[in-house]
């Protein structure tokens, strides 16, 4: 027999049970029925133990120690759970004005290479990670999670971040040079 009978009688077969067991309405023996808890909790252990053999996931123990290593303070890009209240900051509408200033005080030409126009940026000269970092510090009994809103309310009105002296134009490519790998971003 070919292989293409083979397969021809196995779909003949599977069709023949399918009509005598189908798997949904009313002619399924299970239909109108439910598993009890216990089953469910049966059903669930296996299929996740069948998982894990076959590899698709970690064992408990495993998973634990991954999330202990990796989550919060674990994690190589924990700053202190400050991202919220950094993008409310960044994102704020006096950064567009900030670098607007900046650009027209420096006449729209890259500080650095001279070249006028073009894709430009504002860099900051002390980094805007060390702004807020001391302004962390200056409201250390604030919590930048729990007080995330009292803090951006301050943080509008802390100078240092919106301070233009602390801002050059650079050109992209100038402004490439003084990226630092993200991880010493501090
Ligand atoms: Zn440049």
């Amino acid at each position: 027999m070919t292989n293409k009978n083979i397969n021809s009688n196995r779909s003949m077969a599977r069709k023949r049970y399918l009509k005598l067991h189908p798997p949904i309405g009313e002619k399924n023996s299970f239909f109108g029925k439910h598993h009890s808890k216990e089953s469910r909790d049966r059903i669930s252990k296996s299929r996740l133990a069948r998982r894990e053999r076959l590899g698709y996931i970690n064992p408990p123990s495993a998973r634990e120690k991954l999330s202990k290593r990796f989550l919060g303070s674990g994690g190589s890009n924990w700053k202190g759970g400050i991202c919220p209240l950094r993008t409310l900051i960044r994102c704020y509408r006096k950064n567009k004005i900030w670098t607007k200033k900046i650009f027209c005080r420096d006449k729209y030409t890259c500080q650095e290479c001279f070249e006028v126009g073009g894709n430009l940026e504002a860099h900051h000269i002390k980094t805007f990670s060390k702004i807020l970092q001391e302004f962390l510090k200056e409201y250390s009994y604030l919590s930048p999670i729990s007080d995330k809103e009292i803090l951006f309310k301050l943080a509008i009105h802390y100078k240092p971040f919106w301070d233009i002296n602390n801002g050059k134009t650079l050109c992209k490519e100038c402004h490439k040079k003084w990226r630092k790998p993200r991880n010493d971003d501090k």
